[in-house]
């Protein structure tokens, strides 16, 4: 299942990609994409609209939705978009029962005014949520028809922390933000819809993320700073230690000469380019593992199915999570940014022994 996210034209492309991104961070069934903004001159071409797009500021539902069908047409050849396919349209263009968003069958309008008022936070977290939400009442099929929606069971009148609360007033919106739950009864409503555990399970992960975002943190009361890392003789092997931490990271050879490599290799190295840097790792393996087995650092660097490099960069995370805690972690944890492999740590905080 693909989920077209797109904008109309006044929405900058920067707060769209960081709604696609965030969506796209946790895998699973539904596949987000991206569709470009369709330009005022062509939406003013093929809408029917009583004045110029650029002038308008509020649109009825059914404009909203005649919209979407158009986004829908405009890139069903270059795209492929399917009847089945979701196609989003965020948008700053006010709706005339300002609601946050709505859905009619498989599009979808969202309302991304306001969101940094509401949650405190990056609007992308709001406006994704809104996504989410539409989706899953979609394919929940909840009856959202006005007239009908005061009688559909699983719209919460009252705020639970739901995914479904109608949140009348605006305010709660921030409630079930914060649960992200979805309770026992509206589980069911989707799962006798047809929908699988596994759409259910990505969209609760998203939402949990998303609520990971928003909660208050300790962290924001002040800044911390990342504690000094050493690699230095333990006797006669090279070990790793961070300030404050009692103890040697339990990382096995292998894992130690990877994770001094990136150490001296801040600026990042992308995993099949491992192979072009095979003299300092070799260098570094066999004074970390003297007597070490070539064969070993080789797997490592292989690319394909039997490459270790994706076990060693997991063991070394883990070793990472396990000594230092979900704060301090993030500033030591190897991870993939722009393309390459990296730890996002200043010079100023890594002292190597010389003989590495
Ligand atoms: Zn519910």
């Amino acid at each position: 299942m693909k989920v077209y996210v797109t904008s109309t034209p006044e929405v900058e492309k920067n707060e769209v990609d960081d709604v696609v991104d965030l969506l796209s961070s946790v895998a699973g069934p539904i596949k987000f994409k991206q569709l470009p903004s369709m330009s005022y001159e062509a939406i003013n071409t093929f809408v029917e609209l009583d004045e110029s797009f650029e002038n308008i500021r509020t649109m009825s539902f059914d404009g909203l939705f005649e919209l979407c069908k158009t986004y829908r047409r405009y890139y069903l050849q270059s795209e492929g978009i399917t009847k089945d396919d979701y196609v989003v349209i965020l948008t700053s263009i006010r709706n005339e029962h300002k609601w946050f968003s709505s859905f009619r069958g498989n599009d979808i309008f969202v309302d991304i005014n306001d969101w940094e008022d509401y949650t405190g936070k990056n609007p992308m977290y709001g406006i994704a949520y809104q996504v989410l939400e539409n989706i899953f009442q979609s394919l929940m099929k909840l009856n959202i028809q006005l007239g009908e929606v005061e009688s559909e069971p699983n719209v919460h009148w009252t705020s639970i922390g739901c995914i479904n609360d109608m949140c009348q007033n605006k305010k709660d919106i921030i409630l079930k933000l914060r649960t992200g739950d979805i309770c026992d009864s509206c589980q069911n409503r989707f799962l006798d819809a047809g929908n699988s555990i596994e759409i259910g399970t990505q969209i609760q992960s998203n939402i949990e993320n998303i609520r990971k975002g928003l909660v208050r943190k300790f962290t924001e009361k002040g800044d911390i700073s990342p504690k000094k890392i050493e690699v230095r003789k333990d006797g006669k092997v090279y070990k790793v230690f961070i300030e404050g931490v009692e103890k040697p990271i339990s990382f096995e050879a292998l894992a130690r000469t990877l994770y001094v490599f990136y150490l001296k290799n801040l600026d990042g190295v992308n995993q099949y380019d491992l192979k072009n840097n095979y003299g300092q790792l070799k260098d570094l393996y066999f004074k970390i593992r003297r007597g070490g087995d070539e064969a070993t650092l080789e797997n490592l660097i292989v690319i394909g199915g039997n490459s270790t490099f994706y076990k060693e960069v997991n063991y070394i995370n883990k070793a990472l999570n396990e000594a230092l805690g979900e704060v301090l972690v993030e500033f030591y944890l190897l991870q993939k940014v722009d393309n390459v492999y990296k730890i996002s740590l200043g010079e100023e905080y890594i002292s190597i022994d010389k003989e590495l």
